[in-house]
């Protein structure tokens, strides 16, 4: 509760970016001050291994998502001494790609992943910064799930907003730190 207001007292808002009618959270507020980032990393953690599981037991491998899942997981998976894959937008990544392609708000879009990463032994924990609609984590699921029997453990966001409702969309567990009504 404590870490939860503290988040949502230092964390900047930004309205009507990137397009009218969105207020935008801007999680680089975090990653300002090292202390600041430290604790918001601890208590990610902590709600990751009580909602998800143990690291190298319910999870083996940490999946980012583009972009700021880039920024958040390679820390949480070297400290938990696991590999780290990145989903990305279509035609970033190099070499032969899985693709799963998804409808947004206006029109659609693909990601991708490497071939090869993920096989019938690797359980996916799903990194991004933010849950909104669960479009994107939505997508993300049903990309590992294409890639030889990979499963998904479940995904983990340092924001929520719960007015959104992308919790009911998703057929996955899910870590959050900081709940958000909208
Ligand atoms: P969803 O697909 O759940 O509707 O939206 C989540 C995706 O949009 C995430 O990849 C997230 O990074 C991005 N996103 C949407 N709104 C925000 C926001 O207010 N702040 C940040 N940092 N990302 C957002």
């Amino acid at each position: 509760a404590k870490i939860t207001e503290e988040v949502l007292s230092r964390t900047k808002f930004y309205k009507d970016f990137p397009r009218p009618g969105v207020s935008f959270m801007d999680l680089f507020s975090i990653t300002q001050d090292p202390a600041y980032f430290r604790k918001v990393l601890d208590a990610f953690k902590h709600v990751i291994e009580f909602e998800i599981g143990r690291p190298g037991e319910a999870f083996n491998i940490l999946v980012g998502l583009e972009a700021r899942g880039f920024v958040l997981g390679p820390i949480l998976a070297l400290e938990w001494g696991l590999p780290f894959a990145a989903i990305r937008k279509s035609g970033k990544l190099p070499g032969e790609t899985v693709k799963s392609s998804y409808e947004k708000e206006y029109g659609g879009d693909v990601v991708e992943i490497q071939k090869g990463i993920l096989g019938p032994e690797s359980k996916v924990l799903l990194i991004d910064d933010l849950l909104a609609t669960g479009g994107t984590l939505n997508a993300a699921g049903e990309l590992v799930r294409c890639c030889d029997g990979a499963k998904v453990a479940g995904s983990a966001c340092v924001f929520e907003i719960e007015g959104l409702k992308g919790r009911q969309k998703l057929t996955m567990n899910i870590a959050s730190v900081v709940m958000l009504r909208d």
